[in-house]
């Protein structure tokens, strides 16, 4: 049998900005159970409320490395952002170790834009491509990685989970369990 892995999740919200905290909190913990199929522990939430300037709740590398540096979070990190100014401007983003060289503040991070449609999958979607430390995605039907989220995509195959488990503990975001 697999040893179970603990991941502890922090969620950066914004006091003032467009999310609420019960929402936040919930869209991790259902984004957590998707995860639950490779063995991952149902997560832990650890909130940063980031009552900071209004424009460091919208995603854009320079302020958000600014933002990242200042707040220094638990990894990985969910930051529930009002809106992006990254182009192309996509409602989930994910900056694992492979893209993250030139702004290591935001490695191990997801932003998450409010209205992010299918909240769960998306945040569960981008933790996995933190975790596993790459960008790939599946064309598999139903699978958690398809380019576009949809909400019967939730599936991880067995290659994905066993990568997501090796490299998200090799990189220290994943630790096993403690009963
Ligand atoms: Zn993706």
């Amino acid at each position: 049998m697999q040893t179970l892995l603990a991941l502890v999740l922090t969620l950066v919200y914004f006091p003032g900005g467009g999310w609420q905290e019960s929402e936040a909190r919930a869209a991790a913990a259902q984004a957590g159970q998707i995860l639950g199929q490779c063995g991952i522990a149902p997560v832990t939430i650890e909130l940063v409320r980031a009552d900071v300037d209004a424009r460091f709740r919208v995603f854009h590398t320079p302020s958000s490395r600014e933002l990242a540096r200042t707040l220094q979070p638990g990894k990985p990190a969910v930051f529930f952002v009002d809106g992006t100014r990254q182009r192309p401007a996509f409602e989930a983003e994910a900056i694992g170790r492979g893209n993250s060289r030139s702004r290591p503040e935001l490695r191990d991070t997801v932003w998450v834009i409010k209205g992010a449609r299918d909240l769960e999958i998306a945040i569960a979607h981008e933790l996995a491509h933190v975790l596993m430390d790459s960008g790939e995605h599946s064309e598999e039907p139903g699978n958690l990685m398809r380019d576009e989220t949809a909400p019967e995509n939730t599936r991880l195959s067995a290659a994905q989970c066993a990568r997501l488990r090796d490299t998200g503990f090799a990189n220290g975001l994943l630790v096993p369990e403690r009963r």
